[in-house]
């Protein structure tokens, strides 16, 4: 697999969103609100460069539709999650692609009336963009391709690779 983003780099991205939020936030408690599985590492180490106050929590989506290609719907399937009102939140997520998933889930968080919502990504994949979403922060930006490590997985596996790498057609099959 090709490597696309060192741990250094990703090192250095999530530095640099942090410190955007240090200075975006000062004064403000903020709550993170990470988009599981894929957010796991971003938002351990985003959280670790934070000076501003802030609190935790997870939420966990479900695509529906199978295939390669997102369905357009999603739901929760974590039973409880923190109350969001009044709250200043921010959503971490791993990779934004269509933003389908994303929509759908501001869509939903938006109605539980938090003081401000923003959205934070580790990569912002930008060729494939169907609904538009604001992304507040991101730390890297890539045009198209799949990759994986550092959170992102393919079939559940290679989530915990330190660094990101490109997928390409011949990695998707085992070799003869
Ligand atoms: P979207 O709804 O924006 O198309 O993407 C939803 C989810 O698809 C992302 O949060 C992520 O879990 C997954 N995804 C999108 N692009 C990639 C990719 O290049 N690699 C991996 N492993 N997952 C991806
Ligand atoms: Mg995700």
């Amino acid at each position: 697999m090709k490597p696309l983003f060192s741990a250094d780099q990703i090192r250095h991205a999530t530095r640099a969103v942090a410190a955007a939020i240090n200075r975006d936030y000062a004064g403000r408690p903020v709550h993170l609100l990470g988009v599981l599985k894929g957010s796991f590492l971003f938002l351990a180490d985003l959280v670790r460069e934070l000076q501003v106050d802030c609190t935790v929590d997870f939420v966990r989506l479900s695509s529906y539709g199978g295939g390669t290609a997102t369905s357009g719907q999603v739901a929760e399937v974590m039973p409880r999650r923190d109350a969001l009102a009044g709250r200043h939140v921010i959503v971490v997520e791993e990779i934004v692609d269509s933003g389908t998933t994303l929509a759908r889930l501001l869509e939903e968080l938006r109605a539980e009336g938090p003081a401000s919502l923003a959205v934070c990504t580790l990569i912002d994949k930008t060729g494939r963009r169907e609904v538009e979403v604001p992304v507040d922060y991101r730390g890297l930006t890539l045009e198209d391709g799949f990759v994986i490590g550092y959170g992102l997985d393919f079939e559940e596996r290679y989530r915990h690779l330190p660094a990101v790498y490109v997928m390409e057609e011949s990695d998707f099959t085992p070799a003869p």
